[in-house]
């Protein structure tokens, strides 16, 4: 949602800064009006405000806190919210880049252009906030030696909607701390993570109509995404494929030990902070790893959950010496510790049960509710309700999304399945017979999983300890 530009033409961003007194470094978030999907924040604003029983404020009123200066036309009540989430952003986004906040970030937050003075916006905020967008322009000493920018102090433009002023105020921080915010794809990428950043939690948390692209479009590289000399304010389509890279890399444990350091170099020039010196030697893994989490990317999907196991140890089952793995019920594919060829038969024990919620009855490995259990509430058989139930936000729902098939959607929830893995590709999803023999689709490393909607793992509790034994005639 975003453009480098700077004036009188200069390159910003990438490349070397020019050695000039003074360099302005405009941000500019291009607005995601550019997708018809999208309802136009000047729409949603203006809905807002007739809806709003409050009277509206005749023109822009200052409001502060310890990190910000926001001029704004909100009312008084949504610009205290909006100022506190702005701090609760700027504390988990300093806390992750270790860097304390030192200069107050000013803001310009525009809900209706028409009760600003003529002369109250400087031009490009004014333009930008015109395509209901978002600006960081930034200005500063150059170092001449370093090329670096020196006391940089960022004014934000912004739309009062959809995340613009956190995703800027994540820029102006980097401005002023850093003296810019990196490549384009880790500026955007970081940037647009800091409206959807929750303490604690990996939970990919966006507007639906992201969900719905993602889904329903051809994945793009991560090469492509990463060494892109794409521009900042592209598209709002170009914007989601960055934020769910560093959504994953900064919260996979497979990826994310190496991706604050590297963000941080990036952040601070350090020349060895190139996307390929830290994750070169692990592209594939994280390619493969980026295209799943596209393919089955979800409100309240947990990469965390569902991080690829690199590290277990596979081998042929022998007909004396079974294999044994637990399968946790609240894990994505899990490592069975087996690799199969085409054809070989296996007697397979299964030991345990698992629930699919809190209320949830109890399973067998094969997704049969086991006797002497308390009736489970009413559900249908292979869908259930939105993960909205459960959590709170009101706009994320995913009613609205198109009907997708699931990869292993017809299964019956609990079922335990399994999934070939073989030269970093999948074969499609199968079942584990209740009946004692499994014979193998395919050739390659058999993970395992308990059947469930892949949003919705977090609440599941159980696990089931299995036994492979290749049968003695094979
Ligand atoms: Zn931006």
């Amino acid at each position: 949602m975003t453009i480098h530009a700077t004036q009188a033409g200069a390159a910003c961003g990438q490349g070397r800064l020019p050695a000039w007194r003074i360099l302005i470094l405009l941000f500019v978030g291009v607005g995601l009006t550019a997708s018809p999907d999208f309802v136009s924040a000047q729409s949603v604003a203006k809905s807002k405000s007739k809806k709003s029983d409050a009277p509206q404020p005749a023109g822009p009123r200052d409001y502060s806190s310890a990190n910000f200066l926001v001029h704004t036309d909100l009312p008084e009540a949504e610009a205290n919210d909006l100022l506190k989430r702005l701090e609760n952003m700027l504390a988990l986004i300093s806390k992750y880049w270790g860097r304390p906040n030192k200069q107050t970030i000013e803001m310009f937050v525009v809900r209706d252009l028409e009760v600003w003075p003529r002369n109250s916006l400087e031009p490009a905020g004014r333009e930008s906030i015109e395509q209901n967008a978002g600006i960081t322009i930034t200005s500063g000493t150059v170092n001449r030696q370093t090329g670096k920018l020196l006391a940089a102090k960022s004014r934000v433009y912004a739309i009062a909607d959809r995340g613009v002023p956190q995703h800027e105020a994540v820029h102006a921080y980097c401005h002023q701390m850093f003296g810019h915010a990196g490549p384009t794809w880790y500026a955007e990428g970081m940037a647009e993570m800091g409206h959807c950043w929750r303490d604690g939690e990996s939970r990919v948390h966006c507007l639906p109509n992201v969900v719905k692209y993602l889904r329903g479009s051809e994945p793009k590289p991560l090469l492509a995404i990463v060494n892109s000399r794409d521009q900042t304010g592209d598209s709002w389509q170009n914007y989601t494929w960055r934020w769910a890279l560093c959504h994953l890399l900064a919260n996979n444990p497979n990826y994310y030990d190496r991706f604050r350091p590297l963000g941080l170099g990036i952040l601070t020039d350090q020349p060895d902070a190139t996307f390929e010196r830290v994750y070169g030697s692990m592209s594939k893994e994280i390619a493969f790893e980026y295209l799943f989490f596209l393919q089955h990317f979800d409100l309240g999907y947990e990469v965390t959950l569902t991080a690829w196991d690199w590290k277990t140890k596979f081998r042929h089952a022998m007909p004396k010496a079974p294999i044994v793995c637990v399968i946790e019920a609240n894990r994505g594919w899990q490592a069975s510790r087996v690799i199969v060829r085409k054809g070989e038969e296996f007697e397979v024990t299964a030991e345990g049960s698992w629930t699919l919620s809190a209320d949830g009855p109890e399973l067998s490995p094969f997704g049969v509710e086991l006797p002497n259990q308390k009736p489970a509430p009413e559900k249908s058989a292979t869908v259930k309700k939105p993960a909205t139930a459960k959590k709170n936000s009101k706009s994320e729902t995913l009613e609205e999304l198109p009907s997708i098939i699931r990869d292993d959607s017809l299964v019956k929830p609990g079922q335990l399945v399994g999934v070939l893995f073989n030269d970093y590709e999948l074969s499609e999803p199968f079942e584990i017979p209740a009946d004692g023999s499994f014979v193998a689709p395919g050739e390659g490393q058999l993970f395992l999983r308990c059947a469930d909607a892949w949003n919705r793992l977090a609440d599941n509790k159980g696990k089931v300890n299995l036994k492979f034994k290749l049968k003695s005639d094979n």
